[in-house]
């Protein structure tokens, strides 16, 4: 049996806490629960920066008092009962791969990890729909849907990391095929999800219906602040016969914007088309290996050969159009072949670099103006510390498109209050100026704790307000995944 929890002194708190591990000890059995610290650090931890300069710099994270390992519904649903009752916060866990800070747990709790939850529960491959357990890692539901020669396509760069089902629906997530093949928020059909204080949720069994509000898509990106998703149907799709890459160079990235747009406008459907500002370009350049001068578009599309030639053929004719220059398939099928390449562990950035993910998604109108005012902001306002910025857009819409920025410094303060501090700083620049000039607080990576500050402002106090009161319906002592989401502390809680 693994040590119980640490008793310092004698007093009702740690009492309390005792008492609550053994009886989720009861639920989960012994070996499923810890409070070791070392165990509950690495519970806590995911990619955001916080979390990787805190590693480095060997301090710790806020983390849960005990973390559990459900293995199934049931027994989650004992442990949100458990937790109800005794108003303590409970913080889902994935993969652990997110970059908002959404599995720190501010205010300690029970951390509740879904990795044993990992079963494909049904095939159904007459409609092409996957029921899995939520902790089921990405590469493992695929491997076994290519045998069947059919895909989830959802490949995001943390694919290879452990992200799971659950993780792309909770962070209402997105993958490299997503201008075709849609984001989490569509391929999800159905979830089952646990709520407070311990009712097990199953939404429809169809996404699409005239029933009033819709419960499923309420439980989208609501990254552990709602409930904890149990299950999932997701949409699949064949594995397409042929896929032909194409690429083209353009003058600036406003050329090439326009080319993305005439794509998405005619109503063509590239499962990928990536733009690279020039800085993102000669990144790719040496990757590559295609000279070219300006910046780079990669462009796949797949399906039957029928289609592909058609898309290919119509695709070129646009992009020229609009100021594009050919340059063959190898710059595609290179960057499709290597596309996890950069995500390795020891090749992503890291501490003391100082760097974020800002990105955005507006109309194709707004666009241009986010961009420029965001390059700026990062290299004018923190031109003191060196400042970089890069860009480029990865997700294609009907009516416009993200940006998926970076900004860098490259050596971090010595000291952490200050390190954290002009993170924070960035993030308040860039987030505000896209929030002034038509984009949203993010696009794919979720808000987390990283970003909750900017959601008030984003949703303005009616709007906010009313997002506050469906939190308050469903989670009335704020339990779920407190201070995320721009949700405040747990209520009503003494612990
Ligand atoms: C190198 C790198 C590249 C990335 N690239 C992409 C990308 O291309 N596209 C993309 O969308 N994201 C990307 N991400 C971000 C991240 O991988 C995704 O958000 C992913 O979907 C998170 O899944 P996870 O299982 O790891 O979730 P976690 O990190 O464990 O959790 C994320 C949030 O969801 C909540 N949560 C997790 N599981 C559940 C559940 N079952 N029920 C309720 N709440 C839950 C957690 O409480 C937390 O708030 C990247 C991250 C890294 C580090």
């Amino acid at each position: 049996m693994k040590p119980s929890l640490p008793v310092d002194r004698v007093s009702g708190a740690s009492y309390l806490r005792g008492h609550i591990y053994r009886e989720l000890a009861a639920v989960v059995g012994a070996e499923h629960i810890t409070a070791d610290p070392a165990e509950l650090q690495a519970q806590a931890h995911d990619w955001s920066w916080m979390s990787r300069y805190l590693i480095y710099k060997q301090l710790d994270v806020p983390a849960a008092d005990m973390a559990v390992r459900p293995g199934s519904t049931d027994e989650v649903k004992e442990i949100v009962r458990i937790a109800s009752t005794w108003k303590v916060p409970l913080v889902p866990r994935g993969g652990g791969t997110g970059t908002q800070g959404g599995t720190l747990a501010l205010y300690g709790g029970i951390s509740v990890d879904l990795g044993r939850m990992a079963k494909i529960l049904d095939i159904d491959e007459t409609s092409l729909v996957v029921t899995t357990e939520a902790g089921i890692a990405g590469p493992v539901l695929e491997e076994e849907l290519n045998r069947r020669n059919l895909t989830q396509a959802h490949y995001p760069g943390s694919y290879t990391m452990g992200a799971t089902v659950g993780g792309f629906i909770a962070a209402r997530g997105s993958g490299v095929v997503s201008t075709k093949y849609g984001k989490a928020e569509n391929q999800v059909l159905q979830i089952e999800a646990v709520v407070p204080p311990g009712r097990v949720v199953k939404t429809l069994p169809v996404p699409s219906h005239a029933t009033g509000s819709d419960l499923l898509q309420t439980f989208v990106g609501s990254e552990g602040t709602l409930g904890i998703i149990t299950q999932a149907a997701m949409r699949l799709d064949p594995l397409p016969e042929t896929r032909q890459f194409l690429s083209f160079s353009f003058a600036d990235i406003f050329a090439g914007i326009e080319a993305g747009r005439q794509i998405m406008i005619n109503r063509l459907r590239p499962a990928v088309i990536r733009l690279y500002d020039e800085g993102d370009s000669k990144k790719l350049a040496e990757w590559v290996g295609t000279p070219f001068i300006g910046t780079l578009m990669i462009v796949m599309v797949d399906g039957t050969q029928e289609l592909t030639d058609y898309e290919a053929r119509a695709i070129t004719t646009l992009c020229e159009k609009a100021g594009g220059t050919s340059l063959g398939p190898s710059a595609g099928q290179i960057w499709w072949e290597g596309k996890y390449e950069p995500y390795k562990k020891g090749k992503l950035p890291q501490p003391p670099l100082v760097y974020g993910t800002t990105d955005t998604v507006a109309r194709f109108r707004d666009i241009p103006a986010i961009y420029r005012a965001r390059k700026q902001a990062v290299e004018e306002t923190f031109k003191a510390y060196g400042a970089r910025y890069t860009c480029h857009l990865s997700h294609f819409y009907d009516w416009g498109t993200m940006l998926y920025d970076r900004f860098y410094i490259e050596q971090a303060p010595d000291d952490p209050a200050e390190a954290l501090e002009l993170h924070d700083r960035i993030w308040d620049v860039c987030t505000r100026v896209g929030l002034a000039n038509g984009g949203v607080v993010n696009e794919h990576h979720g808000v987390g704790l990283k970003l909750g500050r900017f959601v008030h402002e984003q949703y303005g106090p009616d709007g906010w307000a009313l997002v506050q009161a469906l939190k308050d319906a469903w989670d009335p002592d704020g339990i779920m995944n407190p201070g995320k989401l721009g949700y405040g502390p747990p209520k009503n809680s003494r612990w």
